[in-house]
């Protein structure tokens, strides 16, 4: 678990200097995404200081939950962000054990998450999650629908809506990515004028990161960097 704690201080180091050299005054979050890597991992980058944390798959992050239960309480909470796709069989248990939903794509989810959110727990974070790059076979709404689907997520009671987040396609040249962030800052920059308690442009990843933070990234969702390469799977769903 060495390895987690110095990848940990070096990317965080990173994001304060990319931030900076962005000329920016405001936080830049770090998601650490989590997924494949067994509950140890978490355990060290939590004990490191590490608090929120991303996983794919339900089933996958309900046994780390339960094996993580003792530190994962009262001060030292983790916050807890899916970020996978979401089917609708799952947006019950999605509801009642996440922190966030980053991947929120179709309006058919917005009300059966809603529902089956706990009273007294705070509303479900959301984000719209948005096919940036109009890939056939990624998930996210498409951008001219953004607009709608942040309207149907604020006019529910058991849910937030925080802002966007969206996975650009894989490209070799920095300027095809840095203009896939731009048209999400645009479009950011529209829904968080229409809605006032949206502050999270989730972009960026391990490889781009830095890219993304320079063109508005408020939160980055990092994986291979702190973790190293992702384990084979055992459970998933
Ligand atoms: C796996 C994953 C990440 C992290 O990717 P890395 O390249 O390992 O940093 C971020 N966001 C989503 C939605 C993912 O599925």
């Amino acid at each position: 678990m060495e390895f987690c704690e110095t990848a940990y201080r070096s990317v965080v180091a990173r994001i304060d200097a990319a931030r900076r050299n962005a000329g920016r005054a405001d936080a830049v979050r770090l998601l650490a995404v989590s997924k494949t890597q067994p509950a140890a991992a978490v355990a060290a980058l939590h004990r490191a200081g590490q608090r929120a944390f991303g996983e794919n798959y339900v089933q996958e992050a309900l046994a780390k939950q339960r094996e993580l239960a003792p530190l994962d309480a009262g001060a030292t909470a983790i916050e807890w962000h899916l970020i996978g796709p979401l089917q609708s069989n799952k947006c019950r248990e999605a509801a009642r054990h996440f922190d966030w939903l980053q991947s929120l794509d179709r309006a058919k989810l917005v009300e059966p998450l809603s529902r089956h959110r706990p009273p007294g727990r705070a509303p479900l974070n959301v984000l719209v999650q948005v096919n940036v790059d109009d890939e056939a076979s990624k998930s996210g709404c498409r951008p001219d629908e953004v607009a709608a689907l942040a309207a149907a997520v604020a006019a529910q009671p058991g849910l937030r809506l925080r802002g966007l987040m969206a996975i650009p396609a894989p490209a070799r040249e920095p300027a095809r990515r840095r203009e896939a962030f731009r048209r999400m800052r645009a479009l950011y920059d529209a829904v968080r004028t229409a809605h006032a308690d949206v502050d999270t442009l989730s972009i960026g990843m391990s490889d781009d990161f830095e890219l993304a933070i320079a063109e508005g990234a408020t939160m980055v969702r990092v994986g291979t960097a702190l973790f190293g390469p992702r384990r084979p799977v055992t459970a998933r769903s």
